[in-house]
């Protein structure tokens, strides 16, 4: 497979972040790019390192740690996100590795990332899942039981929540979808949304997005 033009993807993604934030009175500022890398050689990974970007997502706490330690060796400070599901035996690794956790989404996790963040000193920015399309295979708690959840995080866990996460159904509009993701966090004072592939992130900006989670666009496609 060619190897893409990272520097002109990175440039051209940067430009439709930026056009959507116009396009709807928002600043590009509020909005993180995070490259999701999974599956990416080194060399991909390291092109865009050049370019300036600094902010990866990875969907497994395995190869994340196999790859990232060498990588995030650069000079310039690097944030890594886990934006895939976290097995519960996983959490200790997860906290030590990344810098956000998208994928928070039941009681039993939050537990064992609140252990492993008091036993780590560490606390890597939380994003509560949303399955915002009520499929049974995704991941994500209902969206009608996401309140609840906040607040047990909160008050049972001492977790401070900082935003929230979906992923749309395939093949549907996805501006409902984020818009509703948007009203939940509202209503629970959450100023983040992670939303928005490399397929919608426009339209996950103007719905209030602040994190976008692109991989194809800029990387080309995933073997
Ligand atoms: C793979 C992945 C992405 C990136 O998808 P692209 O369509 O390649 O931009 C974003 N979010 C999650 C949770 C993913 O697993």
């Amino acid at each position: 497979m060619q190897t893409p033009d990272i520097p002109a993807a990175h440039a051209r993604v940067m430009a439709e972040i930026a056009a959507a934030a116009a396009g709807c009175g928002r600043s590009a500022d509020e909005i993180t790019l995070i490259a999701v890398s999974k599956t990416q050689p080194a060399a991909r990974i390291a092109a865009l390192i050049a370019c300036g970007q600094r902010d990866f997502g990875e969907n497994r706490v395995q190869e994340a740690a196999g790859k990232w330690p060498a990588l995030r060796a650069s000079p310039a400070p690097m944030r890594l996100h886990l934006i895939g599901p976290l097995q519960t035996n996983k959490a200790r690794e997860a906290v030590a590795l990344f810098d956000a956790i998208h994928s928070l989404d039941r009681p039993k996790l939050a537990a064992a990332l609140a252990g492993e963040c008091a036993r780590q000193g560490r606390r890597p920015q939380l994003f509560v899942q949303v399955n915002v399309g009520r499929e049974p295979q995704k991941a994500g708690v209902a969206p009608e039981e996401a309140p609840k959840f906040l607040r047990l995080c909160a008050d049972e866990f001492g977790l401070g929540v900082a935003g929230l996460m979906c992923i749309p159904p395939q093949g549907t509009d996805p501006a409902p979808h984020f818009a509703a993701l948007r009203r939940l966090a509202e209503a629970a004072g959450l100023g983040l949304l992670s939303m928005g592939m490399s397929g919608d992130f426009a339209t996950a900006i103007a719905q209030g997005a602040t994190h976008v989670r692109v991989g194809t666009a800029l990387f080309g496609a995933r073997h």
